[in-house]
């Protein structure tokens, strides 16, 4: 059975959840223009990445840097069927010695967690005279396996961020409690959007501070409902990972 869901197209699988895009904004009383969906990658081959962009995908996440760079590569020499470039969105946690790899290739990273993160991340992009977008990872649910900064050192790090003069401090991200209480999944994502207006309020953070990138397959629809304008979403679109 799962083995008809494995091979099923991803245009369609793509279809049902942009659906469930627009129900849950119509629900919430947003335009569901204003949530952008990164198709998250990891574990998908390459053909099916090109499948997800001749079905309309412009935008990708990694967790892993190895593969966030390779399938960037991979798939720069897209062609047939494709308008315009695809954006790789690295959304894991970054280790330091990282930085090199990632900064060439990623359009934003959602997983800053760190000042001394931060502080890399700039040097690195003043020698290259880029800048990059990025928002704070936040922990949300106080669960001791996720990264992120607890909810309290949010604003300090966005304001440290914010002082830099090649990030764009762009909004926040966190990662939802496994749980199925939905009371509390949603309790998560609520948090993170009062964290954003009670530091935008603060003058924490430039004027582009807006984005609350929140919600995957199982809780993106919550995630909407509760303000989310990126969803990061694997397995409703490509099926289970192996
Ligand atoms: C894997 C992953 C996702 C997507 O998870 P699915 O449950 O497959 O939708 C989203 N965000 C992060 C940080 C991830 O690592």
């Amino acid at each position: 059975m799962t083995d008809s869901l494995e091979v099923e197209p991803i245009a369609r699988r793509l279809a049902a959840v942009r659906a469930r895009i627009e129900a849950a904004a119509r629900r919430a009383g947003r335009d569901p223009a204003g949530v952008r969906l990164i198709a998250v990658t990891k574990g998908v081959p390459a053909g099916r990445i090109r499948e997800a962009v001749a079905a309309g995908l412009t935008a990708f996440g990694e967790n892993r840097v190895q593969e966030l760079v390779s399938k960037a590569r991979e798939l720069a020499g897209q062609r047939d069927g494709v308008s315009g470039p695809v954006a790789w969105h690295m959304i894991g946690h970054l280790q330091r010695n990282k930085v090199r790899h990632v900064v060439p290739v990623a359009a934003m990273l959602h997983s800053l967690d760190s000042l001394q993160l931060a502080v890399d991340l700039d040097r690195y992009l003043g020698r290259l005279g880029r800048r990059l977008p990025v928002l704070v990872e936040v922990n949300t649910s106080g669960e001791p396996t996720k990264w992120g900064v607890p909810p309290g050192d949010a604003e300090a790090l966005v304001r440290a961020a914010s002082a830099l003069p090649s990030l764009e401090v762009a909004g926040l991200m966190t990662v939802g409690p496994y749980t199925s209480d939905e009371g509390a999944v949603r309790a998560s994502f609520r948090l993170l959007r009062e964290l954003l207006t009670r530091i935008k309020e603060a003058g924490a953070a430039g004027d582009g501070f807006a984005e609350l990138s929140m919600g995957m397959s199982a809780d993106f629809d919550l995630a909407i409902e509760e303000g989310a304008t990126m969803v990061r979403i694997g397995t409703a679109i490509f099926g289970p990972r192996p």
